[in-house]
C-alpha cells in the first residue's frame, strides 16, 4: 500500500486515476478547489498556483495518511486562443497552473521522497506538448516544459530510488473537451488511428502502472495514451 496524492483529483482524468489507485488498496488523497469528490479519498483543498495552499495540503496528507510516496501531478487548464490575439494573462495563468504548479507540488513531494529514498512522480502532459496544437501555444509550452522538467529531475533523483515519468494523453472525454462542437470532435477522432477519444479510465490504467512497484525500472519516459495519435511521440 502506498500513499498517493493526485492533484485535480476531483473530476475527469484525475478522479479516474484516484479511483484506480484506491481500487488497488492504496491510500489516496486528492486535491480539489471547490467541490470535493465522492469516494474513498482524503480530499484536500488546494490551488496549485498558491504555494501556501500546496504546503498546507501536504501537511494535511502527511498528518492523515503519512508522507506522499506517489505523486500524480494532473491539475491543468486550457485558455485556448491563437497566439496573435492571446492575452498575457491567458498565457501566464496556463503556465502558472500547468508548469509552475507542477514544480510547486513536485518540489514539496521530494522532501520526503528523498529522505525515504523511494518515490514515484507522474506528470500529466499532453500530445499537444509534443506535436504542437494551434490555439494552444500557452498550453503546449507548459506541457512540453513538463518533459524537460521530468527528464532533468529523473537524472537528479534516480540515485535515490525515485522515478519521474510523463504521461501524454491524446483526446480524452472530460469536461476539458466537452465544449467541442460535434464537427470538431468528429474531425479530431478521425485523426486518431483507433478512431475515437479515450476515456479517463484508459489513461488511469497507465498512470497507475507508472506509479506502481511494477514500473521500478522506468524513468524519464514519456508515455503516450493517445490511441496512436502521436505514433509514440
Ligand atoms: P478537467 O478540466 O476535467 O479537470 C481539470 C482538473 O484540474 C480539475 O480537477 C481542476 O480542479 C484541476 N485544476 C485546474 N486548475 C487548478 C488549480 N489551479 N489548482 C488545483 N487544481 C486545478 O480536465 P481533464 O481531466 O481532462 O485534464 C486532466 C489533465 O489531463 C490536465 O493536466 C490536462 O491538461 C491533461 N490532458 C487532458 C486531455 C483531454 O483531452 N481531456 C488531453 C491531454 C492532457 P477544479 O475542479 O477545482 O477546477
Amino acid at each position: 500500500m502506498a500513499v498517493v496524492l493526485v492533484t485535480g483529483g476531483n473530476r475527469g482524468i484525475g478522479l479516474a486515476i484516484a479511483r484506480r489507485f484506491a481500487a488497488a488498496g492504496d491510500a489516496v488523497a486528492v486535491t480539489y478547489r471547490d467541490t470535493p469528490p465522492e469516494g474513498p479519498f482524503l480530499p484536500v483543498r488546494c490551488d496549485v498556483t498558491d504555494l501556501d495552499q500546496v504546503e498546507s495540503a501536504y501537511a494535511t496528507v502527511e498528518k492523515e495518511l503519512g508522507p506522499v510516496e506517489v505523486l500524480v501531478a494532473n491539475a491543468g487548464i486550457v485558455r485556448d486562443r491563437l497566439m496573435a490575439v492571446m492575452s498575457q494573462e491567458d498565457f501566464d495563468v496556463v503556465l502558472d497552473t500547468n508548469l509552475t504548479g507542477v514544480f510547486r507540488v513536485t518540489r514539496r513531494a521530494l522532501r520526503n521522497m528523498l529522505r525515504q529514498r523511494r518515490g514515484r512522480v507522474v506528470l500529466v502532459s499532453s500530445t499537444a506538448g509534443l506535436s504542437g496544437s494551434p490555439g494552444q501555444t500557452n498550453y503546449a509550452a507548459a506541457k512540453a516544459g513538463l518533459v524537460g522538467l521530468a527528464r532533468s529531475l529523473a537524472r537528479e533523483v534516480g540515485g535515490r530510488g525515485i522515478t519521474v515519468n510523463v504521461l501524454a494523453p491524446g483526446w480524452v472525454s472530460t469536461d476539458m473537451t466537452a465544449g467541442m462542437s460535434e464537427a470538431d470532435r468528429a474531425a479530431s477522432a478521425a485523426e486518431v488511428p483507433l478512431g475515437r477519444f479515450g476515456t479517463p479510465e484508459e489513461v488511469a490504467e497507465v498512470a497507475y502502472f507508472l506509479g506502481s512497484p511494477a514500473a521500478a525500472y522506468v524513468t524519464g519516459a514519456v508515455v503516450p495514451v493517445d490511441g496512436g495519435l502521436g505514433m509514440g511521440h
